[in-house]
């Protein structure tokens, strides 16, 4: 049976633009500026990933103050590695540090980190296809008196809010098979109280909700195939400044072909071959 699998940042790019999509993922090509933001976001999931690992690794018996310790002299060395300004990483560890002091004495009981899934959404003999969601799910823990609960880390550098209808969370609260979600919110502004800027947001989803998700997802995986299938990616003019500037902006806006083969050429480089499955090796 052919299978399709998507994850939710190929899903984003689908809602995004078509034409946003096959550059990036069918053709690979990569700016050579660094996207800051996602940079930072990687090195601090990569501290919190070790700090409730290790809680996790003790049976939630070592407290948060040791876990973090070990977790800054596991990244410590990482550092340099990252594309950031120092100016960046100082504030990050500071942040990180704000956020280690507000939980401290946080009753949490870790149950997963960092744990993969790989979900069949939708299986059709008749048109002989599979649809199959892969990500990783940042913390399954539950604080004391509390439920089980899905945690997905998100640093913030301003204030901004975060929603129900949002694909990597439906997809992690569907995988998990919970209706509660809670956004860990880590705040990198350096003028803000940190009481302020690290917060838990909680979403609550009915069955309802993740069953339309999911029929969102159907579709806009054939949605996929059918670009595919024709070689035709729509340019979605409403997506260019979504977030933040698209980075194919300048090749979009040329004024011939051969303006644009020439900004793809000059302006990006070959990157790494997208592959969702990557997600899922390496890790127990
Ligand atoms: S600039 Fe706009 S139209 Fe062009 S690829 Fe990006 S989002 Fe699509």
């Amino acid at each position: 049976m052919r299978t399709v699998i998507v994850d939710s940042q190929l899903l984003s790019n689908l809602q995004r633009c078509a034409c946003r999509t096959n550059l990036y993922f069918n053709q690979d090509l990569r700016s050579p500026e660094p996207a800051l933001a996602l940079q930072r976001g990687i090195l601090i999931h990569q501290f919190l990933g070790h700090m409730y690992g290790l809680r996790k690794e003790s049976r939630n018996s070592r407290d948060i103050l040791s876990c973090a310790g070990d977790a800054f002299n596991f990244i410590k060395p990482l550092m340099p590695t990252f594309d950031l300004p120092d100016a960046d990483l100082n504030n990050v560890v500071k942040c990180l540090e704000q956020y280690v002091e507000m939980y401290k004495f946080e009753p949490i009981e870790v149950l997963f980190v960092e744990s993969p899934f790989s979900l069949v959404l939708y299986e059709s003999v008749e048109e002989d296809l599979r649809i199959v969601y892969v990500g990783v799910i940042d913390m399954i823990a539950k604080i004391m008196g509390q439920e089980e609960k899905v945690y997905d880390h998100k640093s913030q550098s301003r204030r901004s809010d975060f929603l129900l209808l949002d694909d990597q969370f439906e997809g992690y609260a569907t995988a998990a098979g919970k209706n509660m979600l809670t956004v860990n919110v880590i705040g990198l502004q350096t003028s803000v109280d940190p009481r302020e800027k690290n917060k838990r947001i909680p979403l609550s989803y009915t069955p309802f909700l993740l069953e339309r998700w999911k029929n969102h997802v159907i579709y806009w995986v054939k949605q996929y195939m059918v670009y595919t299938l024709n070689n035709e990616w729509p340019e979605n003019h409403q997506g260019c400044n979504k977030f933040n500037l698209c980075e194919f902006y300048e090749f979009c806006i040329s004024a011939s072909d051969a303006g644009r083969a020439w900004k793809l050429t000059t302006d990006f480089t070959k990157g790494e071959k997208w592959d969702p499955t990557k997600v899922l090796e390496n890790r127990s």
